[in-house]
């Protein structure tokens, strides 16, 4: 188990590309944490300099207080699992657990212990003879994470582990991570792309875009108050509405004004909006789908509505989507799976109005949610 911290982390490549750009975290003893982002964001590159993969071109790592930039990488009692398995084909699942070990030069027993205790953690019991080309996708992948655990690291390093394997193993490998995190205790830093991913597995979340970090949250932190349009519009399936509106006060009270529609906003709302100067200024409206509700099931006492034209209906099962256009953007309403908009029908949308983010249009900053 272990605590890191990274300071000020920043990476360079060699054809001066900044990759990663002052990167600061500090990781507690234990946690889960997840890199995500959209592809190219600097995510897997924070984890290799993590590994000591790629040099940290400035700033400082430290594990459990110790300053490691230049500690290698295999003194850093850390362990890494990749997405494509890298497990060695002309092994046994037994020998490819056990070859770190055997690296190690640690006594024939012990190996067999610790392997033995791993495959018992991850299921692997029955499989200890079979080559990886025996095994589905799942099983393999199992493998590798079995290979991690016999080392017993103080930090696991993951790097998008499930990516190769298809929807339904990747939930089913997502519970047993969880649970593996929750029995071992160990520190994990996990890269991933998907962002449920993230929001189901992480204890906290660093969302990065363009080697910046846009925001360090708890996942409902993250979901209920974004800090700012990049975080609000990644995280969420499907994503957060916006629309420009125009923030205007009328008879002491505030209202956010849109092709014919004028949304009264709480006051609690309205006071920060006031505070900080918007009156009678073009703000970032978001709200998300199921913050909008068809009337015949909405349980709220809700007043402000919005006027929709059903362009696209979406059954999913235990909920519907609504699509809709609302000046340029297409706006999107999760609803009740009994609603009976169909498309082409003239629907209102009650709004929750407490459920309204408002951002700075020009430094896509949050003002209030
Ligand atoms: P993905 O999800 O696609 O793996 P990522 O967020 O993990 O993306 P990184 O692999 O960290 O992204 O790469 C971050 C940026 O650094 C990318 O723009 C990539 O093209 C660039 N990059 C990565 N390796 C090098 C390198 N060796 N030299 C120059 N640029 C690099």
């Amino acid at each position: 188990m272990a605590s890191l911290s990274l300071k000020n982390i920043n990476k360079v490549y060699s054809n001066g590309f900044k990759a990663v750009k002052d990167f600061n975290l500090e990781i507690a003893d234990h946690e889960f944490i997840i890199f995500v982002g959209p592809s190219g964001c600097g995510k897997s590159t924070t984890l290799r300099m993590i590994a000591g993969l790629e040099d940290i071109s400035s700033g400082d790592l430290l594990i459990d207080g110790v300053r490691v930039n230049d500690v290698e990488p295999k003194d850093r009692d850390i362990a890494m699992v990749f997405q494509n398995y890298a497990l060695y084909p002309h092994m046994t699942v037994f020998e490819n657990m056990a070859f770190g070990l055997k690296l190690r030069k640690l006594p024939k027993e012990e190996i067999k212990k610790k392997v033995e205790e791993a495959a018992e953690i991850l299921d692997l019991g029955p499989l200890l003879q079979r080559k990886p080309k025996q095994l589905s996708g799942g099983q393999r992948q199992r493998v590798a994470m079995g290979r991690a655990i016999v080392r017993s690291p103080k930090v696991f390093l993951m790097d998008e582990p499930l990516s190769n394997l298809d929807a339904k193993l990747r939930v089913q490998m997502r519970t047993e991570i969880s649970k593996l995190h929750q029995g071992l205790n160990a520190t994990i830093i996990y890269v991933t792309h998907d962002q449920t991913e993230a929001m189901t597995l992480g204890t906290r979340i660093v969302v990065m875009s363009d080697g910046v970090m846009q925001q360090v949250d708890t996942p409902t932190n993250l979901y209920d108050h974004p800090d700012n349009l990049f975080v609000a519009s990644f995280i969420g399936s499907p994503q957060m509405n916006f629309i420009v509106t125009q923030c205007i006060e009328e008879n002491n009270e505030l209202y956010l004004v849109f092709e014919g529609h004028k949304i009264l906003l709480p006051e609690n709302k309205a006071k920060v909006l006031r505070e900080k100067g918007y009156i009678d200024k073009k703000v970032m409206m978001g709200i998300r789908p199921e913050s909008l509700y068809d009337p015949e099931f909405c349980l709220k006492p809700l007043t402000q509505k919005i006027k929709a034209h059903v362009t696209v209906y979406e059954m999913v099962g235990a909920e519907a989507f609504l699509y809709f256009d609302l000046l340029s953007t297409t706006m999107t309403a999760r609803v009740d799976p009994k609603t009976s908009a169909r498309v082409g029908d003239e629907i209102e949308l009650l709004i929750d109005t407490d459920k309204i983010h408002v951002f700075d249009i020009e430094s896509e900053k949050k003002i209030v949610d």
